[in-house]
């Protein structure tokens, strides 16, 4: 998506440890414009799929899956980062190890909210090494419910995530794919 890749080549900063930093327009001041023509590229990408959630996980997701679901007229689903040990079954949990934070959350969906009869379109800001879409897919996998494809603002393809997640035979759209980069260069996948 050429607009996406001016603005990261814009306003993107690359900071150590493979990370990008988006914070001008999307994971801190978040340009609304910009979202809205995300929301449709993931609709145009996934038209064909009759999806009735959308899925995403607390918190750089939560902006752009509700811009995304205007698109496709359906509710929106963030898995919780709970604290607490204390779970009494009413909830699907997974573990997922956060890329940024260095951390290990569990990750909580509402037995009520997610169901199996549920066609689920997963939406994230980046994809890394997978871990954070693993986590929605056993939830969703313990719900039952089907996963359509996901969608990911930013794919960074030279970490392993997206090769797992297209192994699983699961349709992934990644909006912009950064083959390389480093504190002087990046490099878009063509
Ligand atoms: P994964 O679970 O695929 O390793 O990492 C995905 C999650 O980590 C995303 O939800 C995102 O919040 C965060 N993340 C991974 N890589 C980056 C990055 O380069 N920049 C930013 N801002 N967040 C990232």
């Amino acid at each position: 998506m050429r607009l996406l890749k001016d603005r990261i080549l814009r306003d993107g900063r690359i900071a150590r440890g493979g990370i990008l930093k988006v914070d001008e327009f999307l994971n801190h001041q978040i340009d609304v414009t910009l979202l809205n023509e995300i929301g449709k590229e993931f609709k145009r990408r996934f038209k064909d799929k009759e999806v009735t959630k959308i899925l995403t996980i607390e918190s750089s997701g939560i902006g752009i899956a509700c811009i995304t679901a205007q698109y496709f007229d359906v509710p929106v689903v963030f898995a919780k980062k709970s604290k607490s040990k204390n779970i009494n079954g009413e909830v699907y949990q997974s573990t997922v190890y956060s890329f940024t934070h260095q951390n290990f959350n569990e990750v909580i969906v509402s037995k009520n909210i997610l169901r199996k009869n549920d066609k689920v379109l997963i939406i994230d800001d980046f994809l890394a090494n997978g871990k954070a879409l693993l986590g929605l897919l056993d939830i969703t996998g313990q719900a039952g419910a089907d996963v359509l494809g996901i969608g990911i603002v930013i794919e960074k393809s030279f970490q392993p995530g997206g090769e797992a997640i297209r192994a699983r035979g699961i349709q992934l759209e990644s909006l912009a794919v950064i083959e390389s980069m480093d504190e002087s260069s990046l490099k878009f996948k063509e």
